[in-house]
């Protein structure tokens, strides 16, 4: 399996550190609003390279955190006369109701940096003592010139930063090197605040991923990812820190997920050109999305549109027709075995299984591996239509199911209907049948109508009427 890693600008084969294991810490979102759907992205993204890696048979330790301390929080908290804490309690509860609705799988572990504070103290302090960082009047910041691989993530020149200066970057009299940066900063009036060996204050954004990827999954990790704005600085800054303070590899494999742009812009919170998951929701379903970022690479940008998302909407469609059309055909098929013929091209089948999984080790081409998926629905569709066994028709639902499970995609919830809902609606079937028998053509679609009203979509074809929600 080969994965691109942003460090060394190649595609890599993948080795993780410890046989049959892997180690992965995702940088989670700061909580003060709801996301938006470039924040969804690497959630979609990092939970099918995860899914996908489990299907491999790795045992996956996945670690994402929330950021729970930060200017945006209080900013907000103040606004709303409410504490930093009620208002990422309340986003951290937003973020999980639109993860779940995506069909992310749950971290292992969703830490907290107001979890982490004493862990977090002791790191700035490690690096303190071991000479990489200093203090100037209750901020202690990282000394750059200190670590001489500073920039070999972004391969950024340190002296190219001195002198051509970059927006993320900030001036600072008291920093010794313009691309020094805090690692804990003094207390500010009516700013929460945690006692330290240099007073009262709160740690800079980077120190905190440092110390929660240590804390949870160890020294060396296999995989460490985020969107590609993450890269520089603070990626780079958590190399440092890590690595200066345990003199060991911080990750073998950085990923790096591409922009979701507006207008060939990226989407952020700060330009205003944003939209978030929740109002997107309300017009397509959560599904719609999580297809909608799978249908790129995760390294390509994607342009958000109406008209993208309605064409994504078509395809899972259908994707989803084909199974619940497979699903019918199963339960009303004639011919129950298969015939010689085919089981011959019963083997087929498992060429789309390989093409699946050939795309889906080039570095999780989740776009090729969805048009493998809409390759077997045209084979399934011709199948279905040329009368197969049902035998065979099970071995086309089985596959489809299990690749489409690999990306968390296109999921038919069979658990939806009770017993005594069937009963009503087969009832109504029936009676829509006589009444066309009878000619009766109106009644006939006044009963259509009834259905639709209970979300009941009927469909005749030539093996009986076919029902299904949706
Ligand atoms: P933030 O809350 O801004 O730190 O973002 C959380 C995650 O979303 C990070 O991994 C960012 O890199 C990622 N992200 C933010 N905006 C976008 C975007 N427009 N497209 C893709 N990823 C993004
Ligand atoms: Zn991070």
């Amino acid at each position: 399996m080969k994965v691109y890693n942003t460090l060394t600008r190649q595609k890599e084969e993948f080795v993780p550190i410890e046989e049959g294991k892997v180690k992965m810490y995702v940088c989670g979102p700061t909580v003060y609003d709801f996301i938006h759907i470039g924040n969804a992205r690497p959630y979609v993204v990092f939970d099918t390279v995860r899914r996908y890696l489990e299907y491999k048979g790795y045992e996956v330790t996945y670690v994402q955190n929330f950021t729970d301390v930060d200017d945006k929080i209080i900013n907000r908290a103040n606004k709303e006369n409410k504490t930093m804490q009620e208002v990422s309690s309340r986003f951290i509860q937003e973020a999980f109701h639109d993860a779940d609705g995506l069909n992310v799988k749950r971290a292992t572990m969703h830490p907290r940096v107001t979890d982490e504070m004493d862990l977090i103290i002791q790191m700035v302090k490690d690096l303190v003592d071991k000479g990489f960082a200093y203090e100037d009047k209750g901020t202690i910041y990282f000394d750059t010139k200190r670590f001489p691989e500073y920039g070999k993530l972004s391969r950024k020149n340190l002296e190219d930063l001195i002198t051509g200066g970059s927006e993320r970057v900030s001036i600072d009299e008291a920093k010794k090197n313009p691309t020094d940066f805090v690692l804990w900063k003094p207390k500010k009036e009516g700013e929460p605040s945690w006692q330290s060996p240099w007073g009262e204050g709160r740690p800079g954004w980077h120190i905190e991923c440092s110390v929660m990827a240590k804390h949870h999954l160890g020294e060396s990790i296999d995989i460490h990812a985020g969107g590609e704005d993450l890269v520089f600085p603070h990626h780079e800054n958590e190399i440092a820190q890590s690595e200066a303070c345990n003199g060991a590899q911080f990750a073998k494999y950085w990923l790096h997920n591409g922009f979701i742009t507006v207008d060939n812009e990226k989407m952020s919170k700060s330009l205003g050109n944003f939209f978030t998951v929740r109002d997107i929701a309300a017009q397509f379903p959560y599904e719609v999305i999580r297809f909608f970022i799978l249908n790129g690479h995760y390294r390509s940008p994607i342009n958000f549109s109406r008209d993208l998302m309605q064409a994504c909407q078509n395809g899972l469609e259908r994707i989803k027709n084909a199974r619940k059309e497979l699903d019918f055909y199963i339960q009303n098929a004639v011919n129950d075995k298969m015939t010689d013929e085919e089981k011959t091209q019963a083997v087929e089948l498992l060429k789309y299984k390989e093409q699946f999984e050939a795309v889906m080790d080039d570095d999780f081409n989740t776009a090729d591996a969805i048009s493998v998926i809409y390759e077997l629905v045209r084979f399934s569709n011709i199948a279905v239509k040329a009368g197969v066994s049902k035998e065979y028709a099970v071995e086309i639902r089985d596959m489809l199911s299990h690749l489409c499970g690999v990306l968390g995609i296109a999921e038919v919830s069979e658990d939806a209907i009770s017993d005594e809902e069937t009963e009503k609606i087969e009832a109504l079937i029936a009676k829509r049948t006589e009444a066309k028998k009878a000619k009766d053509f109106a009644g006939a679609d006044a009963i259509r109508d009834e259905l639709a009203a209970m979300g009941i979509t009927i469909k005749d074809t030539r093996q009986g009427v076919q029902w299904f929600r949706g």
